[in-house]
């Protein structure tokens, strides 16, 4: 299949391409899209064949559920059956945003889009691109992140290319995700809101609108552990791993960046590509290998939204081991790490 490769400007879309887009997706296609989080692969969600060809494409496993894409609260009276007052709160208060919520489903939204589950999650995005794409195409949209399943997230059209091309019908480049971390995922369809993937919008944030809510114990487990049962089943997988073996380091600053530079020093010499994750903050005092800084440390946004990027980077530079440094500071730490860890397989130094 040839990919269509179509660029646009965020604060300038053309609607032709945007009505091109749209049919392709009325017409069962795929149609890669940024969002405000990360790039989306999308199709129509309620039509069976079309939603399989995400799975296709991906190489996604089927048990692992899709998101909906909305550009409408009445997409809510559509799709999810039950008490929503707890889901329509967040949502009043975070869309269009990078919050998914988890909704008890309706008949309408077929069992292959839910992986089996009789819930279903729903996104409202704010990024304009995607947002008037859904509008046009006057459909619901499944659209996972549009990188090859166990691949980091792509925040640029380039990553959609690199895992994409020639497997779907087009790609619209709208420059750099922002945020960079795929959406908070709360499930709403029981009393107390549940954190199944941290993201932009925090605990403290959902706990602001709802008064109550905590994180799925199953998130907290190690995968190893006999507990590891996460709630989202898309958090179970090995996911966004680069291609070299990536350890986190964890500890003060001055002895995270003495035991890296130790272990680059010694793969070094035993003939590997070593790539060092560092900050602008420790930049200059990393000495040897490929040594990348994923963001500064007094905005961790940046650091979030390099982190996808960086792991890619590591790829192309054909990086066999990688080390980091950790990022647990303030508010997004939680989101960073959760993707770094499941990155690294878990792979921790404590110096
Ligand atoms: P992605 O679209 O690639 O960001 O992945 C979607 C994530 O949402 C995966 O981790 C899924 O397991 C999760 N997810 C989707 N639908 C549900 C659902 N009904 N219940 C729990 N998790 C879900
Ligand atoms: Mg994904």
């Amino acid at each position: 299949m040839k990919t269509k490769f179509i660029q646009l400007d965020c604060n300038n879309i053309d609607n032709k391409k945007i009505i091109e887009a749209a049919e392709i997706l009325k017409q069962g296609g795929l149609v890669a899209f940024p969002t405000e989080t990360v790039y989306g692969l999308g199709a129509d969600g309620l039509n069976e064949e079309a939603s399989g060809k995400i799975y296709a494409a991906k190489g996604r496993p089927s048990d692992n559920p899709l998101i909906l894409h909305i550009s409408s609260m009445k997409a809510l009276d559509a799709l999810t059956a039950g008490d929503c007052t707890l889901g329509r709160k967040l949502a009043e208060a975070f869309w269009p945003g990078p919050l998914t919520l988890i909704f008890k489903k309706s008949n309408l939204v077929p069992l292959t889009t839910t992986g089996g589950l009789d819930t279903v999650a729903i996104r409202m995005p704010a990024h304009p691109i995607a947002f008037e794409l859904i509008r046009q195409a006057g459909l619901y949209i499944a659209a996972p992140s549009a990188n090859a399943s166990g691949r980091p997230s792509p925040t640029t059209a380039k990553h959609v290319i690199e895992d994409m091309d020639g497997r779907i019908d087009m790609i619209l480049d709208g420059g750099s995700a922002d945020i960079g971390l795929e959406s908070t995922i709360v499930d709403v369809s029981a009393d107390i809101p549940i954190i199944l993937r941290p993201g932009y919008i925090t605990l403290e944030d959902i706990i602001g609108i709802t008064g109550e809510a905590e994180y799925d114990k199953g998130l907290l487990q190690k995968p190893e552990s006999e507990d590891f049962k996460p709630k989202a089943p898309g958090m179970k997988y090995k996911h966004y791993a680069p291609r070299g073996q990536l350890t986190i380091y964890e500890g003060e600053s001055k002895a995270v960046v003495r035991a890296i530079n130790q272990a680059a020093e010694k793969k070094l010499k035993e003939g590997y590509r070593v790539g060092i994750i560092a900050t602008d903050e420790t930049l200059l005092s990393y000495e040897k290998g490929l040594i990348k800084t994923i963001g500064t440390r007094k905005d961790e946004k940046t650091i979030a939204a390099g982190l996808f990027k960086i792991l890619r980077d590591f790829d192309g530079e054909q990086a066999d081991y990688i080390y980091s440094e950790s990022f647990y500071d303030n508010h997004l730490g939680q989101a960073i790490m959760n993707r770094l860890l499941k990155a690294a397989g878990y792979h921790i130094e404590k110096v």
